[in-house]
């Protein structure tokens, strides 16, 4: 194991500034981007859990997601729309949010004595107070793994559970090329803490029969461009079953990345009548999928990113066919 010696001191060292700055605050809000996924709930809750746990007070903001991983990895009130007015002298900790636009309830930043901003993407806009963006970590989850040690405290059963949900989710479950030793590292010694983690794997799996539903409907309206190279796979405000309330998209994507041949997968879904989320998975290192959705004003990484457009879908389809006959064909 002589690789991995100096991980963990390495990163606690690089860490440790940051990790000072959110030991001087007493009261904590925690934020995550809009719509959180498996990572940023992974993050607020693994951090959330080692700060309480340490004698903080600490609120979760993290705004409505179709997504509720509670009943996986616990603290049942992140998962919760929270209304409470931020209380004086509390400190932000926002994390996998690469802009303060994307965060939800952002608004409530305005109310925090400061911000401090704990991030893996490339495309972090650094603004908080105190930033820390390390965009060779394959998940948030990752980071805050180091984190927590950097402060001093002890990986508990329950935030290692949660800590692994984000690195799961973020990598594909450990498939994407994101995945470094370091992942690998942290996963081995969240492994030696918990043992159950086949368990997460199994549940993830699982889609509720609405899902599944509108999943067919997404399927049915998946269009192939270029000799398929191109995939959208789209849902509109006609597909029925896409409106029920258990139904999760998250994930939808991943069924046209997996078509053999395709270089460029996209899922895009109507929020709003007229605007639509845009989920991209760049299959290749050719291009950057992030630059793009960064002119859209979105974000995320090279290889998965989005953006929200606003617009109907004809136009939304031509702008990406657009942008790969632009940039993606030789
Ligand atoms: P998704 O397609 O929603 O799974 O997101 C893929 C990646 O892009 C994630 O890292 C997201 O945080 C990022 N992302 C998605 N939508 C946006 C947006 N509107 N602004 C900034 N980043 C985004
Ligand atoms: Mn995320
Ligand atoms: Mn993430």
């Amino acid at each position: 194991m002589n690789l991995m010696n100096n991980v963990e001191s390495d990163e606690i060292a690089k860490l440790k500034d940051v990790a000072d700055e959110i030991k001087k605050s007493g009261k904590i809000a925690i934020f995550a981007h809009q719509n959180p996924d498996g990572d940023a709930y992974a993050s607020s809750v693994g951090l959330g859990m080692a700060l309480r746990k340490n004698g903080y007070e600490v609120s979760f903001y993290l705004g409505s997601s179709k997504q509720d991983f509670s009943p996986i990895i616990g603290m049942h009130e992140a998962f919760e729309e929270n209304t409470s007015p931020i209380p004086e002298g509390t400190t932000a900790l926002c994390v996998d949010c690469a802009s303060r636009d994307y965060a939800a309830n952002n608004e409530m930043f305005d109310k925090c004595e400061r911000i401090i901003v704990v991030d893996h993407h490339a495309t972090n806009t650094f603004y908080g107070d105190v930033n820390y963006v390390d965009s060779s970590a394959a998940a948030c989850a990752e980071i805050s793994y180091f984190l927590i040690k950097a402060m001093g405290y002890e990986i508990t059963e329950d935030i290692a559970y949660a800590l692994y949900l984000g690195l799961v989710t973020d990598t594909g479950s450990f498939q994407y090329s994101n995945t470094t030793i370091r992942t690998h590292y942290v996963a081995g010694v969240l492994s030696t803490i918990r043992r159950d983690f086949h368990k997460l794997h199994d549940e993830l799996k699982y889609i509720s029969m609405d899902t599944f539903l509108a999943l067919s409907e997404a399927m049915n309206n998946t269009d192939f461009l270029f000799g398929g190279k191109l995939g959208i796979m789209s849902l509109t405000k006609e597909d029925e079953n896409y409106w029920n309330s258990h139904v999760d998209t998250d994930g939808f994507v991943d069924h046209v990345r997996d078509i053999y041949g395709i270089r460029l997968a996209v899922f895009t879904k109507e929020i709003e009548e007229n605007v639509h989320k845009v989920s991209m998975r760049a299959m290749d290192e050719v291009m950057n999928v992030s630059d793009f959705a960064a002119r859209q004003g979105g974000g995320g990484h090279p290889k998965a990113a989005g953006f929200t457009f606003n617009g109907d879908i004809e136009g939304l389809h031509m702008m990406l066919a657009e942008y790969y006959e632009e940039e993606w064909t030789e």
